[in-house]
């Protein structure tokens, strides 16, 4: 990532000195500043901004910070998170799409001089790249109150990018911190739950309500917070065989496991019930019965021969 140190296009650090003058807890205060830089709330970038004191405590005491850390923030929108991130770790590099709130951030972040405010799109960024900002920091979390739009995606992009971070809080709509939590049985539990419970230790933190933000949401929310796993907590021969075999048994949840790794890996039955057979899982069961430790079982009783019907 080119340019986060200093004023450069896109760029913006949080500079000048002085005292912080807005009082963003105030929700009449941000209204004033948004107003003040003609800020009009985009419904399409997820833009419902955090008013609630105790929420915005909650999701950086969740953060386990201590001060030589360093914080990656996903949409400062305002800066109301951000700031109170600033007061707690060394120092926090914020990613934001819509660069109609530079101004708005500017002001709110005046005085600020451990933050600097990147515009892009987080999913297009160079993760790795910018983690070099954090070379001088002991630990790196990551905090987000995420645009409900892109949740998933840039979850993953966040795991699968090998970047290194100790804490994930998040804020994500309730039905979806419901499937990141799930245990093996329910309707929530599927794909995105095996996935991201394969990467990482989630934990509910807080539910939030509506009333929190502004503009207030159509759905309420969940603080979760992910902590990576060194190693995964099961051990599997192919990570890519993993997935590929959780995706085709959640594929069709009212078919049996054998029809639908059937189905969604592309082979013969009677090769899907010799790897069921192999990893002694009934090959009548749902999918959705299944735990990760078993899904690696199976994953590893796969043959590479039965990835393909010939
Ligand atoms: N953190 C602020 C708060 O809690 O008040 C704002 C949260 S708001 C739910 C989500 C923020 O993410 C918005 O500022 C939005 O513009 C920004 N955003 C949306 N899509 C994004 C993307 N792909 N990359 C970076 N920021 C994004």
């Amino acid at each position: 990532m080119g340019g986060t140190d200093g004023v450069t296009d896109g760029v913006m650090d949080g500079v000048m000195d002085g005292v912080m003058g807005v009082d963003l807890q105030q929700p009449r205060q941000l209204q004033q500043v948004l107003h003040r830089h003609d800020f009009h709330f985009k419904k399409k970038l997820g833009q419902n901004f955090l008013i609630n004191s105790g929420v915005l405590d909650a999701i950086v005491a969740a953060a386990g910070l201590i001060a030589t850390d360093g914080v990656f923030e996903i949409g400062p929108g305002a800066g109301t998170v951000t700031r109170r991130l600033a007061q707690r770790a060394k120092k926090v590099l914020a990613v934001e799409k819509d660069g109609s709130l530079q101004p708005v951030l500017q002001e709110v972040l005046a005085g600020v001089s451990n933050v600097q405010v990147h515009f892009g799109d987080v999913l297009e960024e160079d993760l790795a790249g910018m983690w070099r900002t954090f070379s001088d920091c002991t630990g790196v979390a990551i905090v987000a109150n995420l645009p409900y739009y892109v949740t998933t995606p840039i979850l993953f992009h966040l795991l699968d990018s090998g970047v290194p971070f100790h804490t994930a809080v998040v804020m994500v709509q309730k039905e979806v911190a419901d499937r990141l939590t799930a245990p093996p049985g329910g309707k929530e539990y599927g794909a995105l739950t095996v996935a991201v419970q394969y990467r990482a230790r989630v934990e509910k933190v807080l539910q939030v309500s509506r009333g929190s933000f502004t503009p207030a949401p159509n759905v309420e929310s969940t603080v979760v917070r992910l902590r990576p796993y060194p190693t995964p907590p099961v051990s599997v021969k192919d990570e890519q065989v993993l997935f590929a075999v959780v995706r085709a048994a959640f594929a069709t949840r009212r078919k049996t496991l054998l029809n639908s790794l059937a189905v969604g890996m592309g082979v013969k039955k009677e090769d899907a019930a010799k790897a069921l057979a192999t990893a002694c899982i009934q090959s009548q069961r749902r999918g959705e019965t299944l735990s990760l430790e078993e899904f690696a079982v199976l994953a590893n009783a796969w043959e590479p021969q039965r990835a393909t019907r010939d």
